[in-house]
């Protein structure tokens, strides 16, 4: 399989050399020339394979310059590290599936991703000889999931500013109590979007760039979408096999629109599902998209699940690209448009087109928090803000005429304050966390100043 730009002017670049690129060279975003169609037969030789084993079919679709039995140590690796034996487990409660995707080393769902992607680069790194500093900031979640994908290993050191003393203190634990030489975490004297400006800052001296051989582990990563394919054929395989359903809906809080691209990339793949659904807080972008072919970008409100505090989804440009049926020239276009007026242009045909695939809601904080109550007093089950986003919105705008699969993205002891507000609750956390707050922790505090966090950078830097 080889891999092309959304943009048009890459193309036919083999699977480790889109995974070292990350966001395309002319600024699009990575995609296979093809997405294969499985056979009936192909589905149902997956249905009782374990989750690493299902995890090797899916991708060896999509990477045939890995040797098998490499590939498959890779991710046996990769899924080795989650708590629980069947990596994401899907549980039945009130009438609908609970896919849980946080039992990886940070509790939250980018672990499928970035555990994945840190042996990736590790392999590929050591393949060419050569070396990688990643640089990152961080409001907590994609931070640390970074941290854990990459620690240990040889060849990438890793770099995650975070704003100090504005991430959660569990998130901030989680971060600063690895201790591994390689991973440098810096709290810096400001706000999450000055780290972020830094960070951008940095990536533009392209002198620099080059020099110290910068690499980002942003969810644009086609890496990322591709681990992340494998739970829902998981999940399916799961619930088929207690309803006997011949096809689900799924509903994905979603921030960047990786995790539900990833879905879409399966559906295309020919798993049935019926729905995605496309399940937002209250900043809705997309949700307004799919309602109604509004993609107009807002200022970003902070909500109870903040990592879906988003303006402008980076991974929509994949999906857009096929809407626009492969026209590189469109894209350009369009993204074009969006910059100067702040607006998509899609037809009233593509929107509809649109429609058949996703249906979308967006709830509100205080929804958020009544769904929360209801579903722990109804079941005894403790919702993370962000997944009781997507349980309200599946209830909400789900058909209800097959099982409903809620993906679980975050544990709700990462969340512990919006749950407790909620229902009264402290949730616990898993036997694997505590005493965390009892480790030693390594981390620089620096204030907001690009010339001393670069020349932090670069005394520390692998070269
Ligand atoms: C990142 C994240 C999301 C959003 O996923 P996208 O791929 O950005 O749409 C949802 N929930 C949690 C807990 C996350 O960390």
């Amino acid at each position: 399989m080889k891999y092309r730009s959304t943009r048009g002017k890459v193309n036919g670049i083999p699977f480790s050399e889109a995974v070292m690129m990350g966001l395309a060279d002319d600024g699009g975003l990575l995609l296979p020339e093809s997405i294969p169609l499985l056979s009936a037969t192909e589905l149902q030789q997956m249905a009782d394979l374990s989750y690493p084993q299902l995890a090797l079919r899916v991708l060896s679709h999509y990477i045939d310059d890995i040797p098998q039995a490499e590939l498959k140590e890779l991710i046996d690796r990769s899924y080795a590290t989650f708590l629980h034996p069947e990596v994401t487990p899907v549980m039945h409660k009130d009438g609908l599936f609970i896919l849980e995707l946080f039992h990886g080393p940070t509790l939250a769902f980018k672990d499928i991703a970035l555990q994945l992607l840190g042996n990736l680069f590790e392999y590929m790194l050591a393949k060419t000889g050569s070396h990688m500093n990643i640089i990152g900031a961080t409001s907590g979640d994609t931070g640390s999931a970074a941290i854990y994908g990459v620690r240990g290993k040889k060849g990438v050191n890793i770099f995650i500013l975070h704003p100090k003393g504005k991430v959660s203190p569990i998130q901030e634990m989680q971060m600063t109590t690895v201790t591994d030489p390689n991973v440098f975490n810096i709290a810096v004297e400001g706000t999450f979007d000055d780290a972020q400006a830094i960070v951008k800052e940095i990536f533009g001296d392209l002198d620099y760039k080059q020099k110290h051989a910068l690499g980002a582990v942003n969810s644009i990563n086609w890496a990322r979408v591709l681990a992340q394919v494998v739970y829902y054929f998981y999940a399916f395989f799961q619930v088929q096999k207690t309803t006997g359903c011949s096809e689900v809906e799924f509903s994905v809080p979603t921030g960047n629109f990786g995790d539900i691209f990833a879905g879409y990339v399966a559906k295309q793949m020919g798993l049935p599902i019926k729905k995605l659904i496309l399940a937002t807080n209250g900043n809705n972008i997309l949700s307004r998209f799919v309602n109604s072919g509004d993609y107009s970008a807002a200022k970003v409100n902070h909500s109870l699940s903040p990592s879906m505090d988003i303006q402008v989804a980076s991974n929509f440009e994949r999906y857009l690209f096929y809407l626009y049926e492969g026209n590189s020239a469109r894209i350009c276009a369009a993204m074009e448009t969006f910059k100067k007026e702040g607006v998509l242009p899609v037809s009233a045909e593509e929107l509809s087109q649109a429609q058949q695939i996703f249906s979308a809601a967006s709830i509100t904080d205080a929804e958020t928090l009544a769904t929360i109550g209801e579903f722990a007093f109804s079941t005894g089950y403790i919702l993370d803000p962000h997944t009781a986003v997507g349980v309200q919105a599946g209830k909400r705008v789900g058909s209800g005429d097959c099982p409903l699969i809620c993906l679980a993205t975050a544990h709700p002891a990462k969340f512990g304050e919006a749950v407790y507000a909620a229902c009264g609750e402290d949730p616990e956390l898993p036997s694997a966390f505590q005493g965390i707050d009892q480790l030693e922790k390594r981390l620089e505090t620096l204030p907001a100043d690009i010339t001393v966090i670069k020349d932090y950078v670069t005394r520390y830097a692998l070269s």
